[in-house]
């Protein structure tokens, strides 16, 4: 019904007048070819290193039941307040694009019983997310997260593995101006008296705290904490801190963390505030944060932590579990600016247009030997010939004339050292085989 009736709005909509101009949706972006080697950069280094400390990729559709993130995310989150992508589809069911990833690992590790096949799993994904934000800088409304998730290990050492994992990533990709954040937020039973602490604290504030803060002491006031108006924040700064009401057990977790987080020389900082928006975390909590300025309020890069209840609470075996996402256009804007891309394959020119044919048909000898070769087909001139070529970073030219083709030879210049020599067509291949 309600399917019908936004497709009946849809079609009001259309026939109210002149159709839109035809653009990407507010907050959503177009990745062009020419931004892609920074992506692939990011994505190689991301799979490289996923694959070094043993984690296997898993691909979840970005469509999942809303009840899903109801459940794990928490209902009083903003995320499942406000930020959702919901529709109900033509089988009257509510579906959801997902706002995260572990949500969808969760489910899938339970729905595929994978606790019965292996005592701990590690995976790791990449994928676009949906969240309606308010668009700004490093904050998007379809955005690329990177997360692993690992089940069946209640830590601390695969803690600090997880952001050993995180650091070396980020280091490898020359992001250096960087602080880690490590927190707890003890188990959830601690949780209940530290909510108790906080409300203690917030009620004298109510009135001076904004109307969504003034819910979130009843509701979840742990929200409050990383509420963003500026009064608030200041409110929030005074309220007690998780970490100083830790059980013992939760306690000696948080310090093994940190003593590994020692061992293997990785710098961070405790903050106690530390809290993030999601409500399905327990025990150690983390964020990477970029230091350079240059993402303003967006400076969170990374964020993760455990989440040992989650499993269980959607109805699968009781498993712990830890990961961290990452934001993939945060890490791009931090990384730094890449070299120009190094020369590589081939580009066959011809010296006049009635040779295209034979330019493509040497073009395609060269790509069935996995040689890349671009040619241009269109009878432009030599001089617009040769400028593609350096356009497209090829490393040599082959230039192919009538008294080239009535020799069986080629001119092969390399655009790098500007180097030109006459080679056999039938060399070619060895040739070029041989430099690659
Ligand atoms: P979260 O899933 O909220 O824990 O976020 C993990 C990381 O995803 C953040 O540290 C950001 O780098 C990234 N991220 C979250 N929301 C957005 C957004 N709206 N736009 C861009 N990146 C985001």
């Amino acid at each position: 019904m309600l399917a019908l009736l936004q497709r009946v709005r849809y079609e009001e909509h259309m026939s109210g007048g002149k159709r839109e101009k035809l653009q990407s949706v507010k907050g959503m972006h177009d990745i062009l070819p020419a931004d892609m080697p920074r992506w692939r950069q990011f994505e190689n280094a991301f799979r490289r290193i996923a694959a070094v400390y043993g984690y296997e990729e898993i691909r979840t559709p970005l469509l999942e039941p809303t009840d899903l993130f109801v459940h794990s995310i928490g209902e009083t989150t903003d995320i499942v307040e406000k930020e959702m992508y919901t529709f109900v589809d033509q089988g009257e069911k509510s579906l959801t694009l997902r706002p995260e990833g572990t949500a969808s690992c969760v489910r899938a590790y339970i729905e595929h019983n994978i606790s019965n096949q292996e005592p701990v799993s590690k995976w790791f994904y990449l994928g676009p997310m949906y969240r309606r934000e308010r668009p700004a800088k490093g904050r998007y409304r379809q955005f690329y997260q990177a997360g692993v998730e690992v089940f069946g290990d209640a830590g601390p050492v695969i803690d600090a593995e997880v952001i050993a994992l995180c650091v070396q990533l980020l280091s490898e990709l020359g992001v250096s101006n960087v602080e880690v954040l490590v927190n707890s937020l003890g188990s959830r039973d601690g949780r209940q008296s530290y909510r108790d602490a906080l409300r203690a604290y917030l009620e004298p504030f109510r009135a001076q705290l904004c109307g969504d803060c003034q819910r979130r002491i009843d509701a979840n006031p742990l929200r409050v904490l990383d509420c963003k108006v500026p009064n608030d924040a200041k409110i929030a700064q005074g309220a007690p801190t998780v970490l100083e009401l830790l059980g013992a057990d939760d306690r000696s977790h948080f310090d093994r963390v940190c003593a590994l987080l020692d061992q293997l020389k990785i710098r961070y900082r405790v903050e106690p505030r530390l809290v993030r928006g999601l409500d399905y975390y327990t025990r150690t909590l983390f964020e990477v944060r970029d230091l350079s300025g240059e993402l303003g309020a967006q400076s969170a890069l990374l964020g993760g932590g455990r989440y040992d209840h989650m499993v269980q609470d959607l109805d699968g075996p009781a498993q712990p579990a830890i990961g961290f996402a990452m934001g993939i256009e945060r890490i791009l804007s931090a990384m730094p600016a890449s070299a120009e891309p190094k020369r590589s394959g081939v580009f066959v020119v011809c010296v006049q247009p009635d040779l295209a044919k034979d330019a493509l048909e040497l073009a395609q000898a060269l790509r069935k030997q996995n040689i890349a070769a671009g040619v241009d087909l269109r009878g432009s001139a030599l001089k617009k010939q040769l400028a593609r070529a350096d356009k497209n970073r090829a490393q040599y030219v082959v230039i192919l004339g009538p008294d080239e083709i009535a020799k069986g030879v080629v001119q092969l210049k390399n655009l790098e050292t500007q180097n030109q020599e006459e080679v056999p067509r039938q060399k070619l291949i060895e040739k070029l085989q041989s430099v690659k």
